[in-house]
């Protein structure tokens, strides 16, 4: 029984990474992905995962441009009616030190890891309000709680994910619509594989499952809260860390 059968499913950032493994289990249960990101490398992504039997297909979408999720939405809801679940998942590191980071690296960490949910809530919501349904679920870290050096951007925007998660959910739950968030801790992907080797031997001494996180593991993780059973999940950052982090 695939526990996602037909379900309309939007992951931005898909193209890579974490998103890339979200596709993946999603795919595997059965819904139907539009994968979004900003890199046209998505597409590629999109072939690989349809080519193993997945129902996916690539939209070449900057989530901090209105009109392009607008537009995005649209030829969604002409082509399959619904929109089920909501994955925010595109987000960037601009990492410096406070005194050093220019305003630049700060207003593009907040334009696309926050005011993004902004542009993608709206477009979706009518749509899920209209089938009295809908799963949203985005991406905070660890470092929104840890904080992490040469981070103030990346754990201030984190932080808010959070935060908007726990006010959205108020508004929208009388629709059946849940909104949560994961945080994941360290996972394997294209924005950790720059670290240098001691770095990762350390932080894994740190995690009590003594491994990093992969991909797919957080695949499961938003299938778990994406899910029809995780109806009465609403407003929970769910910490994916290996145990790095007890919250
Ligand atoms: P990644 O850099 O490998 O992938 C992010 C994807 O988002 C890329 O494909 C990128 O092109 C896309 N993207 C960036 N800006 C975009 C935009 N404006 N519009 C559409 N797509 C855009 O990152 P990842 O490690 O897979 O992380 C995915 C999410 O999980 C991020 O929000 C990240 O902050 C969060 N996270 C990651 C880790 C980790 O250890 N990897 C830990 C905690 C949280």
């Amino acid at each position: 029984m695939k526990r996602l059968e037909k379900q309309v499913v939007i992951v931005t950032g898909g193209a890579q990474g974490i998103g890339e493994g979200v596709c993946e289990v999603f795919c595997k249960e059965g819904a139907v992905v539009a994968l979004w990101d900003v890199m046209p490398d998505g597409e590629a992504t999109a072939e690989r995962i349809k080519a193993a039997g997945g129902t996916i297909f690539f939209q070449k979408v900057d989530v901090t441009q209105q009109e392009e999720v607008t537009a995005a939405v649209a030829s969604i809801i002409a082509e399959y009616k619904k929109i089920d679940i909501l994955i925010n998942n595109a987000g960037i590191v601009r990492d410096r030190s406070i005194l050093k980071m220019t305003r630049k690296e700060w207003d593009e960490v907040m334009r696309v890891n926050v005011d993004s949910l902004y542009i993608t809530a709206r477009a979706v919501i009518p749509h899920m309000k209209k089938a009295n349904y809908g799963r949203i679920i985005s991406a905070s870290s660890i470092n929104a709680f840890a904080g992490a050096f040469g981070q103030t951007n990346y754990s201030a925007s984190k932080a808010a994910i959070v935060g908007f998660t726990h006010a959205l959910c108020k508004e929208v739950g009388k629709y059946n619509i849940t909104v949560n968030a994961v945080a994941p801790g360290f996972i394997k992907s294209e924005m950790t594989d720059t670290m240098p080797d001691e770095v990762v031997t350390k932080a894994i001494a740190m995690i009590p499952v003594k491994r990093i996180g992969t991909p797919e593991d957080m695949g499961y993780a938003y299938l778990f809260l994406a899910s029809k059973e995780a109806g009465f999940i609403s407003g929970h950052t769910l910490h994916a860390n290996g145990g790095a982090m007890p919250v």
